[in-house]
């Protein structure tokens, strides 16, 4: 594949250097970046499709960085956390990351992420079969245009989030474990904490207008995992 723009938000040169090198290896065409601010007015021109993120930037946080990349990119985000404790609260912040990798990690576990992401739009596409409109209440999930309503109001998902509701709903009746919902959505190969799950369902119930511990559309099963609800 040509053609694919990555970005690495790193104040740390050597790292970036590092994570850019192997990206370009693979065939991105990577622009590196150790600033916040400078990572959001730059995403803007190069329309990424993969965005390394460190948590810890000069002039703009990681944190906010993304929240401020969501609000006209849909790349792919990875976030660096320099400890696992950042991971905890990062959890119950609506950041909009794809995935989370805490330092130090290697560059090859970066990068296995990284092709688990990319390899997502192909595999769901593909597995397409009922096309048609998936109505629970007020919730309907359109996947041919991957668009979303809740009471005909237009809700903006992130790609994980809407890959996450796509997999629930085009089997209602099945409850998932968070792993079966890790190997559809991010692919067999993905190893890290599977409570990730968690915090994407999270954020989905808040956008559709739910209790983020406890909603009505993706409902919990305790002790095994989530299903879609009837709303
Ligand atoms: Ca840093």
């Amino acid at each position: 594949m040509s053609g694919r723009r990555a970005m690495v938000v790193e104040d740390e040169i050597e790292l970036a250097k590092v994570v850019g090198g192997y990206l370009e290896r693979d065939g991105f065409e990577v622009t590196v970046i150790h600033d916040g601010l400078q990572a959001v007015h730059r995403a803007r021109d190069i329309d990424p499709d993969l965005i390394i993120l460190d948590l810890g930037l000069p002039s703009l946080d990681g944190v906010e960085a993304c929240r401020q990349l969501r609000t006209f990119s849909d790349a792919y985000i990875v976030m660096l956390t320099a400890r696992s404790d950042e991971m905890d609260t990062l959890i119950g912040l609506s950041v909009g990351a794809d995935d989370y990798v805490t330092k130090p990690f290697s560059p090859r576990e970066l990068m296995a992420r990284v092709q688990a992401l990319l390899r997502r739009p192909r595999g769901l596409q593909g597995n397409q079969e009922t096309p048609e409109t998936r109505v629970f209440g007020a919730l309907r999930v359109a996947p041919a245009g991957r668009d979303v309503w809740v009471d005909g109001e237009a809700v903006s998902l992130t790609r994980t989030e809407f890959d996450v509701l796509a997999v629930l709903s085009e089997r209602p009746r099945m409850v998932f474990s968070r792993r079966q919902l890790i190997d559809a959505v991010w692919g067999a190969a993905w190893v890290g904490d599977e409570h990730l799950v968690d915090v994407h369902v999270g954020h989905l119930r808040r956008k559709l207008g739910d209790d983020p511990s406890e909603g009505k559309y993706v409902r919990t099963v305790r002790g095994v995992g989530y299903r879609m609800g009837t709303g």
